[in-house]
């Protein structure tokens, strides 16, 4: 995970910017950094820093119910 920036790098003077990547949990444009990006195996995702944590609650909601998948069956 890195945070981009709008500010160029001294060394490459390259600036490693998020502005008009797609957010990939709310799919909006983002138009400002700095945002959350990580870089898997099969490219980069951008996220607005607002929704890292709600994906993050949605990610641990669901290894939750891996763990205990007793806890979110239905009860007559
Ligand atoms: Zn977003």
């Amino acid at each position: 995970m890195s945070l981009t920036s709008p500010v160029p790098n001294p060394a490459t003077g390259i600036a490693f910017t998020a502005v008009g990547q797609l957010c990939f949990y709310c799919e909006t444009t983002i138009l400002t950094d700095p945002a959350v990006h990580w870089h898997g195996v099969i490219g980069s995702i951008y996220f607005h820093p607002a929704c890292v944590f709600p994906l993050f609650i949605r990610l641990a909601r669901d290894l939750h119910e891996l763990e205990r998948p007793d806890a979110y069956r239905s009860r007559p």
